[in-house]
């Protein structure tokens, strides 16, 4: 689950990481009061979105204007900018083309910037440790400085046993350039945010830039935090943040009926029981020559109802064209699954092809249940046919 900007650095403020004082505001009224209080001479409003890139992004319509965040010197400046962000939608490399709707503005003093630095702290499978991510290419995406200047960017792997520790900071410090009293704001900067990562149970912070200010503070300009799913029943305070706009309708709608689902960008819907299994039907589709729509794990008790509720998840993809069912029965009986996959298929008044292939306890059964149904649903005897069958149904429907 993703945050805000602000949210972030209210959370981060909380543990003693340094960012600018602001005000979040749904209404230009609310960020005239904001500004107000903040007190001036300058001010930064900033569009509140999940997504990266705002400064240089554009609002649809208005293509030529101002980017989504936007330095003022002015409460009336503050006001009106907000007003043109508050309702708009702004396009960023990040977002894709369609852009994201602005509900919210943070409205923030404006910071002196000596420097503009990149920080990132995030979980990394290779080495199963925090990682610091550091680099004096701030303000720039990573991803573009890992590509052509790969030498300026600093990883460190933190210890779980040990936390971070001042040398560790200090190293990073010293590989930013900072000195004297810059050094001691950046490891406190560092340890907090270490903290802060960990008693969240952070997935990544993104601090980008981490400025060095002209009274030699270091401060967080922006934050981009992720958390881990897995771990937010322990975090109700992180839970309550979710933004449920901001996320995929079909990803939100399948977290109800505790189905794993992920939505792609091919078009053929799988619905599978078993992560592992949903991914060797991934895997088979695209060995056939098409694409999956999605990855999609219905679980291990797959009722009538999840099983509905997957199909329409899976219909309301537009790009859909043809469904896989890969169902193992195991503790399950094919001949329920093949009930509710009957039932669902009828309910959801099916208009695309079906292949359904069932292995396990009663699959003749079910077999019989599937061709019983009057329905058209083609039955598979193994996954390579299923894959095999549902692509090559694909290609004659089109
Ligand atoms: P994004 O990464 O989405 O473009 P940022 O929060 O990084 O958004 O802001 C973009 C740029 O705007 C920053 O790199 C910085 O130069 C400037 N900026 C952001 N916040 C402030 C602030 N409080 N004071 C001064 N400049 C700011
Ligand atoms: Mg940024």
């Amino acid at each position: 689950m993703n945050i805000h900007e602000y949210q972030a650095k209210q959370l981060l403020a909380k543990f003693g990481v340094a960012v600018p004082r602001g005000g979040v505001a749904y209404t230009p009224e609310e960020a005239e009061k904001v500004a107000n209080d903040l007190g001036g001479p300058v001010w930064v409003v900033k569009s509140q979105i999940h997504a990266g890139g705002r400064g240089a992004g554009r609002f649809k319509g208005n293509e030529n204007g101002a980017g989504g965040v936007r330095v003022v010197k002015s409460v009336d400046e503050v006001k009106s900018n907000a007003g043109e962000m508050i309702g708009s939608v702004l396009v960023t490399k990040q977002t894709g083309a369609e852009g994201k709707e602005v509900s919210r503005v943070y409205i923030e003093e404006g910071c002196d910037i000596k420097r503009e630095l990149y920080l990132s702290l995030l979980v990394d499978r290779d080495t199963s440790r925090v990682t610091v991510m550091a680099s004096t290419e701030g303000g720039m995406e990573i991803e573009e400085v890992a590509e052509a200047t790969p030498e300026k960017i600093i990883t460190i792997a933190i210890d779980p046993v040990t936390g971070m520790q001042g040398f560790h900071a200090r190293r990073i410090a010293f590989a930013l350039g900072l000195e004297g009293d810059q050094v001691k704001s950046a490891v406190k900067f560092l340890m907090a945010m270490y903290k802060a990562f960990t008693d969240l149970d952070a997935a990544m912070v993104e601090v980008n830039p981490l400025v060095v200010t002209g009274a030699g503070d270091v401060i967080a300009l922006d934050a981009k935090m992720g958390f881990d799913d897995n771990a937010l029943f322990r975090h109700k305070d992180v839970a309550e943040l979710r933004d449920e706009t901001e996320e995929d309708p079909a990803e939100l709608e399948a977290g109800k009926y505790e189905l794993n689902y992920v939505k792609l960008d091919g078009s053929i819907g799988c619905m599978v029981n078993g992560a592992g299994l949903a991914m060797a039907t991934m895997d088979i589709i695209k060995l056939y020559g098409s694409e999956p729509a999605n990855f999609l794990d219905v679980g291990g008790s797959a009722t009538k109802e999840r099983v509905t509720a997957a199909f329409k998840i899976i219909l309301s993809d537009p790009n859909v064209e043809g469904i896989l069912v890969n169902i193992f029965g195991g503790i399950m009986r094919c001949d329920v699954i093949a009930e509710g996959v009957v039932a669902a298929a009828k309910e959801v008044s099916l208009h695309v092809p079906l292949v359904v292939r069932l292995e396990g306890t009663n699959v003749d059964l079910g077999k019989q249940i599937l061709a019983d149904s009057g329905l058209p649903i083609t039955s598979a005897d193994n996954l390579a046919d299923a894959a095999e069958k549902i692509v090559k149904a694909v290609k004659e429907a089109a």
